[in-house]
């Protein structure tokens, strides 16, 4: 495919999503590292693939109305993008967050059916949310939420249709009640949730498994430079599930985590942040205060900074889209950090991994380092289809082993790099657009 007509093709995208930043950005990506791949592939230069896959199968937009603790009636938006189902049922968590709307869960849903189609399980891609805000609400206001949530989103989902989970402010305590509103109103109970309680179905792992895979994926790119991860100092941003069980994956295999953050500021500790201490965040049902752990830990406080500006090897953005900026790279580079990989979904902007590239830090995009979160969803799955329960070690064992993949298909599919960089973004754009496209054209485009 000529510059040309991706040019064209750039055009048409922007033309039919006008204000959707994060979705065209997220589109934009792929369809760069995947051009030199259409010039020698002539099976995928038929524009039409590429048109296929930046149009969701469907968006489905819903009120949800619901009675706050002093009798009223409060209204939110609530959205399902089903993006791809090729590959199988759609599959992708839900997100409750007041930044929440269309452009967001598309271009999440996006990312999300190529990340599945990395961990090579039968996966197709989705996601959905709202812009509810579960900030300073009680636990009954919680599950009234998500019981008028689904009270419209269980007509669209199903074992074999559409298995949402959790992303950000959605753990098990919600997946709990969506699950409880989903068996009642389709009066079946079946997998048709991740994410779930071990007790009602869920699966050994899950929880751990978005932070421990990364760290797996993170391993893999380590000893790719012939090296390892002792001793090595990660800044991670975010304090939620994500970033903490990485830190204390990272801790357990000898390195020390000198930065946790959240939207108050940055908590940083040069001699690395204690595992007790991440334990106890972990335990807690609150929102952690990171400043009283700095002032408990007599780790050190920065309500100014991100953890961007910290000295570190290895940098791990676990918080939210487009939390690293182009300065924030210049940071991490002059501060001598060599690698990077995305806890998150997509949170480096374009001219940060532009700086990262140019710079030769190895860079792994979420689609790749943070597929073992959905790739345990689709290991809980099969057990549900199976009524069995596997036990933790075997399932800890196929996470070490998809991410293992997910890391070779990266460095098979990028460019070959000089001086052994390797170009993990074009790997798993390339490897994922592949399995995708071949799904869809064996298929019969409509
Ligand atoms: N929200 C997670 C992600 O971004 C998990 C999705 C799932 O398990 O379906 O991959």
């Amino acid at each position: 495919m000529k510059q040309r007509q991706l040019d064209a093709l750039e055009q048409w995208l922007n033309e039919r999503n006008p204000n959707q930043p994060e979705f065209t950005q997220a589109v934009r990506e792929l369809y760069a590292d995947i051009t030199p791949l259409l010039e020698d592939e002539p099976a995928y230069q038929d524009a039409s693939v590429l048109q296929c896959l930046t149009e969701a199968d469907r968006c489905i937009e819903f009120r949800v109305c619901w009675e706050d603790d002093d009798g009223k009636i409060q209204v939110n938006r609530g959205y399902r993008v089903q993006f791809c189902g090729a590959l199988g049922p759609y599959k992708g968590g839900i997100r409750f967050h007041p930044s929440v709307n269309q452009s967001i869960l598309k271009f999440l849903a996006f990312e999300q059916t190529f990340k599945n189609a990395l961990t090579g399980l039968h996966l197709g891609g989705g996601k959905g949310g709202s812009d509810f805000n579960p900030r300073g609400r009680s636990d009954r206001e919680i599950m009234r939420f998500c019981q008028a949530f689904m009270n419209e989103l269980y007509r669209h989902i199903g074992q074999h249709t559409d298995v949402p989970a959790g992303d950000i402010n959605v753990g098990s305590r919600e997946i709990g009640y969506l699950f409880g509103q989903y068996r009642r109103l389709a009066n079946v109970f079946a997998g048709s949730l991740t994410g779930k309680d071990i007790e009602f179905g869920g699966s050994q792992v899950r929880l751990e498994a978005t932070g421990y895979g990364l760290i797996y994926f993170l391993r893999e790119m380590l000893s790719a430079s012939d090296t390892c991860i002792d001793n090595k100092r990660i800044a991670i941003s975010g304090a939620g599930n994500v970033a903490l069980h990485a830190a204390l994956k990272a801790i357990e295999c000898g390195a020390s985590v000198v930065t946790l953050s959240n939207s108050d500021g940055t908590l940083h500790d040069s001699n690395g942040i204690k595992a007790d201490a991440i334990k106890q965040i972990l335990k807690s049902k609150q929102r952690p205060d990171l400043e009283k752990i700095a002032k408990d830990t007599q780790a050190d406080w920065h309500s100014d900074k991100k953890p961007w500006q910290f000295d570190c090897d290895i940098a791990l953005p676990c918080a939210s889209q487009n939390e690293l900026d182009e300065s924030d790279a210049q940071n991490l580079v002059d501060n001598g950090c060599s690698w990077l990989a995305e806890g998150a979904n997509m949170p480096c902007t374009e001219k940060a991994i532009a700086v990262l590239n140019e710079s030769r830090v190895a860079n792994a995009p979420g689609k790749a380092s943070n597929a073992g979160g959905v790739a345990v969803s689709g290991l809980e799955m099969s057990q549900n289809a199976n009524f069995a329960s596997l036990p933790f070690e075997e399932l800890d064992e196929r996470l070490q082993a998809i991410m293992k993949d997910i890391h070779n298909q990266c460095v098979k599919h990028q460019q070959t790099q000089e001086n052994g960089w390797v170009n993990y973004r074009q790997g798993a754009n390339v490897a994922a657009f592949k399995r995708v496209a071949a799904a869809l054209i064996a298929q019969g485009i409509g």
